[in-house]
């Protein structure tokens, strides 16, 4: 009988294992049911010695090294056990940089490598998540995920469809390392409980017929990163659609992640905009440097600008003390990485101080293009709808939604107006509905004491009602940049 069952219903071996463990299987090597396999470490970590998978951990959560001798690591690094002091370990990281520390022995679990490849086992997923994943096609009912507890470090979960339902079953841990749904029933590793219950199924309430299919990156190429290859370290700001933070590229380079929730855009536009943002490269536009769409939320990584965005700056002590000369260099900036989009046909729609960035030295760059199209389109089209930033808005958008380079030429009128205002808000103590009506009645923005009258015209010819006769940025950028070479040369 045991060799009949043996070699008919292989699949079950850890079943037959248990009820029979004195006898080894066919398809299994004489140590037991233990791999022996060592796994091997990645190329640019030798010549170190193979390491048996037993030292593999995975770091539970973010730690920041305080010290040399500590190592910062992201939740979810691959790690290498090499010793235990008290309440630390000495890590070796295996993802991203190679690197050697300790850190508190409570921030990582073991891992067994067998299990973390097995295509029902996800890591760092939560239970709201499984519950969507399970939910979407092509997921079925009968679709399963084992993934990390998240109450109780070490301890899993099972998530099991019925139809349109999602059954969680903890899978706990006994004083001995044996893992189990229900108490006495422990079973030595994952792989073996589930196949239990794939056989006994009731318990489950559903049949687990297929292991749950991962969601796939929206990008699918080198822009597309690991997201434990970032560490987020502080919180910049906030936009519409998410925060905004400070953060480092495999602990070298410092850069600016944006944390969207993929609830707030459609996936077939995502992916359409970013090979809008991959392929525009100019040095007056916010750099991408790559995104991380698998699972949610959804990082976008651009280069950091230190100084923030522009509206903030120029309203800041260091930001007041510009002269007029430095206020041209930005006008002429961003009108240079206008023109450059100009080429490209390619229209801003939110174009204001706001959503321009400030480096070092007074470098000015252009952020949220084509993005801001895409995430506000629905937004910003939706009528009645207070997101409109009407103040910057041309009239014909404001009334009809018809943008163009042109209503970019517009916005970028009144981001002169915020630059030699020193960050003032446009049309301050009129509503969005009076600043409409007044707009189509002809009335413009006065010319605030600072600006000189020659920059001031600029602003008018920006603000024609008859969209054709507004400038290019081209031309903007040529005349803007002359008067700073006047106005320089006559200071010098
Ligand atoms: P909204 O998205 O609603 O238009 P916003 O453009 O201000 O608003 P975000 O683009 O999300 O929002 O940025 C929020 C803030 O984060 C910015 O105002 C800026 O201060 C900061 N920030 C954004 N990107 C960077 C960056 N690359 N470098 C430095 N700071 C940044």
């Amino acid at each position: 009988m045991e060799q009949h069952v043996r070699k008919h219903l292989t699949f079950l071996t850890f079943i037959w294992n248990k009820l029979w463990p004195n006898t080894v299987s066919a398809d299994r090597p004489s140590q037991g049911y233990f791999d022996p396999e060592p796994v091997a470490l990645r190329p640019d970590l030798e010549p170190n010695p193979v390491l048996p998978s037993s030292s593999l951990f995975s770091a539970l959560y973010d730690f920041r090294a305080r010290s040399a001798e500590e190592l910062s690591v992201s939740q979810g690094d691959k790690l290498c056990i090499l010793k235990e002091e008290g309440e630390y370990v000495l890590a070796r990281r295996l993802t991203g940089e190679p690197a050697l520390g300790y850190i508190p022995a409570n921030y990582v679990t073991r891992i067994n490598e067998e299990t973390s490849q097995q295509p029902w086992y996800f890591r760092g997923i939560s239970r709201n998540e499984a519950q969507q994943l399970l939910l979407s096609p092509p997921n079925q009912h009968g679709s399963f995920l084992i993934r990390d507890s998240e109450s109780s470090q070490g301890e899993y979960s099972l998530s099991v469809r019925n139809h349109a339902k999602v059954s969680h079953f903890r899978i706990c841990k006994g004083p001995d390392g044996g893992l189990y749904i229900q108490k006495g029933c422990p079973f030595p590793n994952l792989e073996e409980l589930l196949t239990f219950y794939t056989v006994n199924w009731k318990v489950v309430q559903s049949p687990l017929l297929q292991p749950c299919i991962p969601k796939t990156p929206l990008v699918r190429d080198a822009w597309e990163r690991p997201r434990s290859e970032f560490i987020l370290r502080r919180k910049l700001g906030e936009g519409y659609f998410g925060e905004v933070w400070e953060g480092l590229w495999k602990n070298m380079v410092p850069v600016a992640i944006k944390i969207i929730k993929q609830a707030d855009m459609k996936a077939e536009d995502f992916t359409k905009e970013i090979q809008n943002l991959k392929r525009l490269k100019h040095e007056r536009l916010i750099q991408l440097h790559a995104v991380c769409s698998v699972g949610e939320p959804l990082y976008i990584v651009t280069e950091l600008m230190r100084k923030g965005n522009l509206q903030s700056y120029l309203s800041s002590l260091e930001g007041r003390a510009l002269s007029t000369l430095h206020l041209i260099s930005i006008a002429c900036q961003v009108a240079d990485g206008m023109t450059y989009l100009e080429e490209q046909h390619i229209v801003h729609r939110d174009l204001a101080a706001r959503n321009i960035l400030v480096g070092d030295n007074l470098t000015c760059k252009i952020a949220d293009f084509g993005l801001a199209r895409l995430l506000k389109d629905d937004i910003y089209s939706t009528s009645g709808s207070t997101k409109i930033p009407v103040k910057w808005t041309a009239p014909e958008v404001a009334n009809y939604r018809t943008y163009s380079l042109k209503s970019d030429v517009w916005s970028y009128g009144i981001l002169l107006y915020e630059v030699f205002t020193y960050g003032q808000t446009p049309y301050e103590g009129m509503t969005n509905q009076e600043t409409i009506q007044q707009i189509s009645m002809g009335y413009r923005l006065p010319r605030p004491s600072t600006c000189p009258p020659e920059i001031y015209g600029v602003m008018l010819e920006c603000w024609k009602g008859n969209a054709e006769e507004r400038p290019t940025f081209l031309a903007l950028r040529e005349k803007l940049c002359s008067i700073y070479r006047r106005l320089h040369n006559s200071l010098s």
